[in-house]
């Protein structure tokens, strides 16, 4: 089964956002969307495309064979791109302040979809948690889809790694010498994305590094997702992330210095930087010092 070249699938189409760029480029559209209201919004906004079969949309909710014919879809009713059928996620979504009503709709077996319309193109998926599902799905084809945009959680690189283990994505761990060893790569695109590292590779003297220290903390609540940025009232550096899973504290810039060594005089940095978050939480800024 070889790509269609004219043909895109919008998984999660949400509003038909998408959906309508790609109809003006041209390309047909097969569209999967599991809430009943979004469906039917779409039916209205593309009522033509519909008309002239160039847009098909598939109601319900992809989900493996395994859940059954009937699927609970969660339906967000704050956040309608926030609509998923992971309990999980759903339960996320509730503690980000919003909140979601049941919907059962029917199953929609993706490999089955490939069947009936055909290898996309371009293949665009973005649904809530199910992603994987189609991933896994494609792999029962010979044929895959020229281009892929999946949603990931990258915040949260381990499970991103293990999402594409799973689906069969090869990781090498390899050092570069120097650009020459490009040359044995049998992959035909290349992204240089090894940082400070293309200094060395590239001999771009032009690169200049710039070093500073973080302090990785606890998150000991799920609701903990502040951001502080721009030092105390009185320009002393420091500032806060909350991550997904940690709380990084820093701020610090050190121009020129690329040593990955952690001497004495950085920890006495590493201190500073807490106690200067400590000193900013506690409402006592004229206590932060330079770090
Ligand atoms: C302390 C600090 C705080 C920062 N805070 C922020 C922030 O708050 N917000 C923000 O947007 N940015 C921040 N940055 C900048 C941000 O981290 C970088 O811009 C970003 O990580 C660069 O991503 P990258 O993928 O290009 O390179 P990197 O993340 O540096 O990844 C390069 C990779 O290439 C590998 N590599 C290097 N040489 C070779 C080689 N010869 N062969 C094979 N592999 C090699 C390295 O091991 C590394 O894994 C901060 C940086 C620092 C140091």
């Amino acid at each position: 089964m070889t790509c269609q070249p004219d043909l895109i699938f919008d998984i999660g189409s949400h509003k038909g956002e998408d959906t309508d760029f790609y109809l003006k480029k041209a390309f047909k559209v097969v569209a999967f969307e599991a809430n009943p209201k979004l469906i039917a919004h779409c039916k209205t906004r593309f009522a033509d495309a519909i008309a002239d079969r160039r847009l098909r949309i598939v109601e319900g909710a992809i989900a493996p064979e395994a859940a059954g014919e009937r699927i609970v879809f969660y339906a967000n009713l704050q956040a309608s791109v926030w609509g998923t059928i992971g309990a999980s996620w759903a339960e996320r979504n509730r503690t980000l302040g919003t909140q979601s009503v049941r919907v059962e709709v029917e199953r929609v077996d993706i490999v089955e979809a490939f069947r009936t319309y055909g290898v996309p193109f371009y293949l665009k998926i973005d649904i809530e948690g199910a992603d994987c599902v189609v991933l896994e799905g494609l792999r029962q084809l010979e044929g895959r889809p020229r281009y892929i945009s999946i949603e990931a959680e990258k915040v949260d690189f381990a499970r991103l790694v293990a999402e594409l283990r799973r689906s069969g994505v090869p990781f090498r761990v390899r050092h570069f010498e120097s650009k020459i060893d490009f040359a044995g790569l049998r992959e035909n695109v290349i992204v240089n994305c090894t940082g400070y590292g293309a200094k060395a590779i590239m001999n771009d003297n032009n690169l200049i590094a710039r070093r500073g220290h973080l302090v990785v903390l606890k998150k000991t609540l799920h609701k903990q997702f502040y951001f502080f940025s721009g030092g105390c009232w009185n320009g002393r550096i420091m500032y806060v992330f909350c991550r997904q899973n940690d709380i990084v504290v820093g701020g610090t810039v050190q121009r020129g210095n690329e040593s990955e060594a952690v001497t004495e005089s950085d920890r006495a940095v590493f201190e500073r930087i807490l106690s200067n978050a400590q000193a900013m939480f506690d409402g006592r800024v004229v206590d932060c010092v330079t770090a």
